[in-house]
């Protein structure tokens, strides 16, 4: 069946194959980011135009886009408030403040509550930034993370829990110390093995998804959030939030959904409209007690924090135009809908077919795994992991128009998206599980 569905792929995608035949000449792997080569069909599709939630490929096969830069445009492709801000800009990058910036911190305390803003350029650079202030402020070398986490390639976020200890996550490449030297990894939603592991006394700070969304989607068990705010608190090691994925839950993520008291916060992709941009907050204690550490540290030049495009004009002017007119509190109104919409609809086509699969939705992002249940945690939701059923159904979709996240079975809504976008995925996946399938 796979074999069909390539051969359909290559068929109705000859341009796209020349161009990455002609790519691989100058390009490492024929693309210009190796995850770019992960797509189902063997060779990605070449965008000649994206657009809202639709995306044209150079062989001019139009697809609907529920992957959407996985997240990073969340907010529509190319969105018009985004796109004036780039026809018109005041400067791209002076080193200098803009009263955009102004705007956006203002605007970032509304939603997510913390009180001090600085800017990055992705989301990596906000945690990495996060980890280094923890370090500097409680004086300990770990951090906390969660077994099978994301949080872009920050070194110590490569570990997991094996045997009762950290060990590097495979695949990871050229580590520059043993993980065990810098990093705790332990299960989501399990307060025991988290007291266990701050009682150490060494952790300067936990890094955490508020719900874990890179493998597959992980819902915290009630009260798992109150006792990690709870434990942190009592060992002195500081909570960080990464909402870089969990935005999909709304206008202040998980944060404001759920009423968490993060001490520094992170956030990137989707609130730039797609240009490069990442946010670190922080409490206005955190701020303060950072302040006074300035006298010992360089918070402004060679201290390790920062970048010289860092919160350039051009970034904050897109973070403005995004959540000001794109992504406002209006747009979840719109988009979580959709995608219990999918939840609903993928639910039913798998209980049709017989499969027992689980949906989860978080927001205005779902996603579907092999398992009847859905996995309290990352080691459990990495066992579920099927690869080859995986490509099947997503390159099944992709020939019918639809694309889904490579490394995820997930979709998600953008305020462009439509229900019959949504249906139009829920007829192909349906058709996929009824087919004279051996799944
Ligand atoms: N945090 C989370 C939760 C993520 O999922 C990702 C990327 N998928 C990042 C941070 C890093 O984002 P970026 O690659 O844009 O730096």
């Amino acid at each position: 069946m796979l074999e069909a569905e390539l051969e359909r792929f290559r068929r109705d995608h000859p341009r796209c194959a020349d161009l990455h035949a002609r790519a691989r000449g100058s390009l490492f792997g024929g693309v210009p980011m190796p995850w770019m080569a992960m797509w189902a069909g063997g060779y990605p599709v070449a965008v000649a135009e994206a657009s809202g939630s639709r995306v044209r490929c150079v062989d001019g096969v139009e697809f609907v886009d529920l992957c959407l830069g996985d997240t990073g445009a969340m907010a529509g492709h190319a969105p018009p408030p985004v796109v004036e801000t780039l026809r018109a800009p005041r400067g791209i990058t002076t080193m200098l403040p803009t009263e955009d910036a102004a705007w956006v911190g203002e605007e970032l305390t509304r939603r997510f509550g913390l009180q001090r803003w600085l800017f990055t350029l992705t989301a990596t650079d906000a945690n990495r930034t996060a980890l280094r202030i923890a370090r500097l402020l409680t004086g300990r070398p770990k951090v906390l993370v969660f077994s099978y986490c994301y949080h872009g390639s920050v070194d110590e976020a490569f570990a997991v829990r094996r045997g009762g200890a950290t060990v590097s996550r495979e695949g990871n490449v050229g580590p520059p110390v043993d993980v065990a030297q810098t990093t705790v990894a332990v299960e989501f939603n399990d307060a025991p093995a988290l007291e266990a592991a701050l009682a150490a006394g060494d952790v300067a700070c936990v890094l955490a998804e508020p719900a874990m969304t890179n493998m597959g989607i992980v819902l915290p068990e009630a009260p798992y959030h109150e006792a990690l705010r709870a434990l942190t608190r009592e060992h002195g090691a500081l909570l960080i939030i990464d909402e870089t994925h969990t935005f999909s839950a709304g206008p202040g993520g998980c944060t404001q959904a759920w009423g968490l008291e993060p001490d520094l916060l992170t956030i990137g992709k989707a609130i730039g409209g797609g240009i490069p941009c990442g946010a670190l907050g922080l409490t206005a204690e955190v701020a303060d007690r950072a302040a006074r550490a300035s006298t010992e540290v360089d918070f402004e030049d060679a201290g390790g924090i920062g970048g010289t495009l860092a919160g350039n004009a051009l970034s904050l002017a897109a973070i403005r135009a995004c959540l000001g007119e794109v992504l406002t509190d209006a747009a979840w109104e719109h988009t979580i809908p959709l995608a219990t919409r999918f939840t609903e609809g993928v639910r039913r086509a798998i209980a049709d077919a017989g499969r027992e699969w689980n949906v989860t939705q978080l927001g205005c992002r779902a996603e579907y795994r092999f398992e009847p249940t859905p996995a309290r945690n990352g080691t459990q939701a990495h066992a579920a992991s099927d690869p080859a059923l995986e490509r099947y159904l997503h390159l099944h979709a992709l020939n019918r128009g639809v694309l889904i996240t490579p490394f995820h079975n997930m979709a998600l809504m953008a305020p462009t998206t439509t229900a019959a976008d949504v249906d139009r995925h829920t007829e192909a996946f349906a058709e996929a599980l009824q087919g004279d399938s051996p799944l």
